[in-house]
Parts: structure tokens; sequence; C-alpha cells
């Protein structure tokens, strides 16, 4: 198989790692090697629940037997996407009311920016030194990393960066501003986070101007920080709010989120201002409503503090600089690129599976299933830090 896969199936690195899955269950994938590897990357951020949570696959399973595609996005009422969106609406503040379910994170980001184009009238986008949104062409326009793009200009026009957490950039925000856009926390930058009160400081010079805010929760997104979104930690809501990756627990999913006034400006001039064949497809839905059902009944949003203080307790080793992050999704920073890409191939020889930050390679990631055990964190830090000598 893996020789098929390089030959067929296309690559955009010269480095995959090929590793034959067999199959997967909770924090484990299985290999074709027979090997059990526990997981400490959730498929970036992917797998809220663990891998074939039963109740996403029973979800799955009920809606495969009624029926999987019948229409194009937003023109019948299906039970599973009408349920989740409601779901979404009661559990997030106002005025985030409605949702928009597409395809994926990149596809989300591009829904957002539309929108806020669209609501505002207005033509300039502000976005993020170091930011990550996706590789559509729309997401990679608002990509704060120059070499990731450089060559796939040119790319969306008018769009500015400030730096995150600095407020010195704020008088770029100006009545042109149709809105700007943030990741709650940094996520390919190394999991930064924001300063205390800067997204308050930035909502309100947003509404200052009457630009909207549109907050990239595609990483924290359902429950990661021990919040359902992120936002919740630091005292705003934004106007729009784009989720993907753990909203689907392991299905391809992504939506944006706004008031009913914001969104019904797609509805018109031109009318069907986003169209999308798959979004709100049953199938997908079901696994996201199920995911999201889970994670507010359960106590694993409880748990997250717990989780991430055992995580900092346990990675303390002279080779580790710091930890960055919140909750489940942590960036070890372990000081070069080379070194951190040798300590997790040595964790996968020794079956645990970690990875690193997209544009800063020396930042070991690590965001394992919600439902990762506290022994199970005991187990996979014990490989780290047995990884961190042998190399
Ligand atoms: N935004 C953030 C913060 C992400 O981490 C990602 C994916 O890694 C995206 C957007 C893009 O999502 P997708 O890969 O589903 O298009």
């Amino acid at each position: 198989m893996q020789r098929d896969f390089f030959k067929y199936q296309a690559q955009t690195t010269p480095f995959a790692a090929g590793f034959e899955v067999d199959r997967a269950e909770g924090s484990y994938i299985y290999g074709k090697d027979g090997r059990a590897y526990l997981d400490f990357v959730a498929g970036v951020s992917a797998n809220t629940l663990g891998h074939s949570h039963p109740r996403i696959i029973d979800a799955i399973k009920e809606q495969a037997d009624k029926y999987l595609h019948v229409m194009v996005y937003g023109e019948y009422a299906q039970e599973k996407p009408v349920e989740l969106c409601r779901l979404l609406a009661e559990a997030t503040p106002a005025p985030l009311e409605v949702t928009y379910l597409v395809n994926s994170g990149a596809e989300a980001i591009d829904g957002a920016l539309k929108l806020a184009k669209r609501y505002t009238g207005r033509e300039e986008i502000i976005a993020f030194k170091d930011s990550y949104h996706g590789n559509t062409h729309g997401a990679l326009s608002v990509a704060g990393n120059e070499a990731h793009k450089r060559e796939f200009r040119p790319l969306l026009p008018l769009i500015d960066f400030i730096g995150f957490n600095d407020t010195t950039g704020f008088d770029k925000i100006t009545e042109k501003t149709a809105c700007v856009l943030v990741e709650t926390i940094q996520g390919a930058a190394g999991f930064i986070l924001p300063d205390d009160d800067y997204f308050i400081r930035l909502k309100q010079r947003c509404e200052e101007v009457g630009a909207l805010l549109i907050m990239d929760e595609i990483q924290p997104g359902f429950g990661r920080t021990g919040k359902l979104f992120a936002f919740e930690h630091y005292g705003i809501v934004p106007d729009v709010l784009v989720m993907g990756k753990g909203m689907g627990g392991g299905v391809p999913v992504g939506a944006f989120m706004s008031s009913k006034e914001i969104m019904q400006s797609l509805t018109h001039s031109p009318k069907l201002g986003h169209i999308t064949t798959f979004g709100g497809n049953p199938l997908i839905a079901a696994a996201s409503l199920a995911t999201l059902q889970e994670v507010l009944a359960s106590d694993l949003m409880e748990q997250i503090d717990r989780k991430e203080k055992l995580f900092r307790e346990l990675l303390i080793h002279p080779k580790i600089q710091k930890v960055n992050g919140k909750g489940l999704m942590l960036a070890v920073d372990l000081g070069s690129a080379e070194f951190t890409l040798s300590v997790a191939a040595e964790c996968m020889r020794q079956g645990l599976i970690v990875f690193w930050q997209l544009y800063r390679n020396r930042y070991l990631r690590i965001s394992p299933p919600l439902t990762v055990s506290e022994d199970e964190i005991r187990e996979g830090c014990a490989i780290i830090l047995a990884a961190l000598d042998a190399v």
C-alpha cells in the first residue's frame, strides 16, 4: 500500500510519513505493522472524541440507513443539519444565531470574508502576521506567512497585516475595513495566546469603525480549551465565528456563524451569496451533531484544565524550553526544527504520534483527543521524555 500511496496519491511534501493505518479506536491508531500508536495529534485537532467514538459511528450509521445527499445546500429541511444549527445557536452567546455549514475550514473562512464584504459594503480586510486560515486562494490571501503564498500570487487585494497582540496596528482598522480576521489562538505560529484584554480592545476598535470581527476557531472549537469556543475565555463575542476540524469529530466540515441580520445579506444582491453542493450534508451533520451533543452533555470540557496541568507537570526536561498554548492545544518548544523533527520520529518509533507546528517546526504539537485519559497522558509524556534523552 505504501508504494501505491507514494506513486498515485499526490503529495505536497517530500517527507510524508506514509504510515500504514489499519484501524483506530479511542486514543490509539493501529498500524498495519500490528502496533498500537498513542495519538497525541488527533488528526491535527480534528478527532475531538478520539477515534471511532460509538456515538459518532452510530449517528453516521443511522443517517446512512435513512438517506445521504438529497439536495444542494439550504434548499431542503433535513433533521441533522437543522438540529446541529439549532444546538449551536443555543450553545453560543447572542448575537451568534445562524450557521452556514460548509465542507472545510478554508471554505468557511472564504464564506466569512465574503459575508463581511457583502454586509459592510467595504473592500478592505485586516489579518494577522503569522496567521493560518487554510489553503484556498481566499484563505491563503489572509495567511500571515509570505513563504507559503509567494508563488501563488496574485491573491486577493486590499489585505493588510497587523501583529498579534500588538495594538499599534489598530490604526490600520478604519472605516474602509470590512472585517478583521483573527485566530483566537494562533495555531501555525505555535499556539500563541492573546494578551488578557487584547480582544476586548480589538473588538472596541472594530466597533468604533463599523468593521466586523471574525474569529477563526477552527482549532479550539468544540471544547479543546475547556470552553466550547476559546473566545469565551476573553470577554468578547465575535460578529462572525468560524469553525471546522474538531466540530466534525473526524468528518470533513466547516461552518461560519453570525447574527440573522448579518447572515441574511448573503440571501440577496446577489441571491445565493454562497453556494455549496455538499455543505450541510446529512451524514456529516449527523457526525458533527453527535460530537456537539457529547461535548455538551459530558464533563469533557471540565476535565481540560486538569489534563493541561498534568501535561505541564510532566513535560519538564532540560531540552524543553517552554510549553505554549491552552487546554489540549499545546506546543512544546524544543529550540530547533531539526531537533523537534528527530524527537517526533523517535516518539513514533516508541509508539507515540506527535507532530510539529506548521510555521514554527521547533514546536512539538500536542493536541490529543479531548477524551485522552490521565494514564494515557502519563504514558505519552514518558515517551516524549525518553525520546528527548535518546535523540
Ligand atoms: N484555520 C485554522 C486556524 C486552521 O488550523 C486550519 C487548518 O489547519 C484552517 C483554518 C483550515 O481548515 P481546513 O484544513 O479544514 O481547510
